[in-house]
């Protein structure tokens, strides 16, 4: 364990907005593999940790279209979904505060449709169909956004956004200097 510990390549963390990575559009996954899964599995504690009900690939740098979400935090809960599509969008839009692990200390209502089916596969290939509704979708969709580089506070409104900046500028300037702090000498001068 305390190998494990010390060896960066298997220490999963949450990338943090402004990160460029969390802009990327996803990869469909063609082919899964043991360690693909094994990576997957590994998204749950992460997510637990971080008190969040989903996780989206893209935001632990995994650029690949795969999310994991739990909204009840039971074990018989946990759902990963791998290429997720989303079939129908129906019931009408209604408002939500959302946050994102990506964007701590952010919080802000996003309108999204009530009403969702999602279809992909487990990680064993098998189909999987999602009609959901209420929390469990807006989770869905929220997560679905990630694998398109889209951040739930592009879609706030005009005036929520104005009143972020001073939080997502403090981000920004976090970003700015963890960069130069583990940048090689020279480099942070880019
Ligand atoms: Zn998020």
């Amino acid at each position: 364990m305390m190998d494990s510990a010390k060896d960066p390549s298997t220490l999963e963390k949450v990338l943090l907005y402004p990160d460029p990575r969390l802009r990327l559009k996803a990869e469909p996954i063609t082919r899964i593999t043991p360690e693909m899964k094994a990576r997957a599995r590994a998204m749950f504690p992460l997510m637990y940790e971080e008190r969040g009900i989903g996780l989206a690939a893209p935001q632990i740098g995994w650029n690949v279209r795969l999310f994991v979400m739990n909204v009840s935090g039971k074990p018989e809960d946990e759902v990963v979904v791998v290429n997720p599509v989303v079939t129908e969008k129906t019931g009408g839009m209604w408002n939500f505060e959302e946050g994102c692990l990506s964007l701590p200390g952010i919080r802000g209502k996003v309108e999204r449709e009530r009403r969702i089916v999602l279809e992909g596969t487990d990680l064993d290939g098998n189909a999987l169909r999602f009609e959901l509704d209420a929390l469990p979708g807006r989770c869905m969709l929220h997560e679905y956004d990630h694998l398109d580089g889209v951040l739930f506070i592009d879609r706030l409104s005009a005036a929520k956004r104005q009143s972020l900046k001073r939080r997502l500028r403090e981000l920004e300037e976090d970003f700015e200097m963890a960069k130069a702090e583990s940048a090689p000498t020279g480099a942070a001068a880019r």
